[in-house]
């Protein structure tokens, strides 16, 4: 995405953010939309802004050139012991605003109480959550034995290279002493929750398909067309193969299964030229529950069979087999279950079928956890006309003011004293 893009979103957001607020929370009106000056700055002003209001402190801490976290802690009675992370990105995906009913960036609420806005579902409505449920845990004079981080990330949605991916390298995020982090999830259209313990592993691969050159009008033998047939033959069968898995299983969804999909096609020069390579490029998504060894040994004999000149390299391969515990005896997890259960959220567990933040966390190996909530609502992250209820989103702050307590008040762990 260009930068201008970038900036541009990340100044909306904050108006977006502000107006949630203005309109949910009732929280003063505010105008940032003449503010000139860079988009990131405008971000951290309004959760400087927030911190100020909470009375917890913040720190910047800049990954890369211009590209700032913010920490706001709220330090708990007993800070030796590790921290409860709530994590949420900064950054929204661009948006075709011609296919928007509203501005996209202003958060126009309609008579049924939907709030249409990028952002509004991924994940804004989770940061402002956050803050809220802290603000009114604070003022109802609390206070947890376990440390809480609020963490705000820029470019979760261009990859969290130059965002998560960096932080959690540095000594300020082994600083934070993490126990357990949340992080975003995904809508759920029926009564119940998604809950998200691991995400599938993407895999774009390019496979190199050469042959003998020759002029169009022959039979020329052992041509690249020939091998990248066989090549896309064998990836589109296995692509079938899960499709039917999936379709023929109650229990599995997107997360269980590896996704193949042809994204790319390149070769030739004319059409009378019998081109002397061909490639084709796929995008798979593997379960992090399947062996992934095993899947390399697979591709590899696909393409031997295409032909022993075939090859293959990796735009991006990643081996994560991590996944969060979701047992009863996992501390955390009972934590968060026990609540979901007391107020009678019926909680679905899933693997994440794309990627967030939340696995740069885990292949640090600790345990997050993706969870938005929002229930009965449609799945509309990236799309147009983004929206999330207001009922759903207010029943989310009364959710968290649940779910951090029984987290932040989680007993000392063994190792822990
Ligand atoms: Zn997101």
């Amino acid at each position: 995405m260009p930068t201008g893009y970038f900036s541009c979103f990340l100044q909306t957001l904050v108006i977006t953010n502000e107006k949630l607020i203005t309109i949910i929370c009732g929280i003063g009106e505010v105008n940032l939309r003449c503010v000139n000056h860079s988009l990131s700055d405008a971000a951290l002003r309004f959760l400087e802004r927030m911190a100020e209001e909470l009375g917890l402190p913040i720190k910047k801490v800049e990954v890369c050139p211009g590209r700032v976290i913010a920490i706001i802690t709220w330090v708990g009675s007993r800070p030796e012991l590790k921290s409860v992370v709530l994590n949420s990105h900064t950054d929204v995906v661009p948006v075709y605003e011609e296919h928007w009913k509203y501005d996209p960036f202003a958060a126009v609420k309609d008579a049924d109480g939907n709030i249409y806005g990028r952002g509004s579902q991924d994940m804004k409505c989770v940061t402002i959550q956050y803050i809220e449920a802290i603000r009114r845990l604070k003022t109802a004079g609390k206070r947890f034995s376990r440390t809480i981080h609020l963490t705000f990330v820029p470019d979760e949605e261009v990859g969290g290279h130059k965002g998560m991916e960096t932080f959690v390298k540095l000594p300020e995020f082994h600083k934070l002493n993490i126990g357990f982090a949340l992080d975003e999830g995904l809508a759920n259209p029926t009564n119940a929750y998604t809950v998200f313990y691991g995400e599938r592993n993407p895999w774009w691969i390019t496979v190199h398909c050469p042959g003998s050159p020759g002029h169009g009008s022959r039979f020329v033998e052992n041509t690249a067309a020939e091998k990248l047939r066989r090549v896309i033959n064998s990836f589109l069968e296995f692509r079938e193969k899960e499709k039917h898995r999936l379709n023929t299983s109650e229990c599995f969804t997107l997360g269980d299964v590896t996704t193949v999909n042809m994204t790319m096609v390149k070769g030739g020069v004319a059409y009378n030229v019998v081109p002397a390579e061909m490639d084709v490029s796929f995008d798979l998504r593997i379960p992090p529950t399947d062996n992934l060894q095993e899947f390399e040994e697979k591709i590899k004999a696909w393409c031997k069979e295409a032909g022993e000149d075939v090859t293959y390299d990796f735009a991006q391969k990643h081996m994560d087999q991590n996944f969060t515990c979701t047992e009863e005896s996992d501390p955390w997890w009972h934590a968060f279950s026990s609540t979901c259960k007391a107020i009678n959220m019926t909680v679905k567990k899933e693997i994440f079928p794309a990627a967030t933040d939340s696995r740069f966390i885990r292949e640090e190996g600790l345990p997050a956890i993706g969870f938005s909530p929002m229930n009965l609502t449609p799945i509309l992250l990236h799309d147009h006309n983004e929206y999330l209820n207001e009922q759903v989103f207010l029943r989310g702050i009364q959710v968290y003011e649940r779910l951090l307590p029984a987290l932040a008040s989680v007993p000392p762990l063994s190792g822990e004293e």
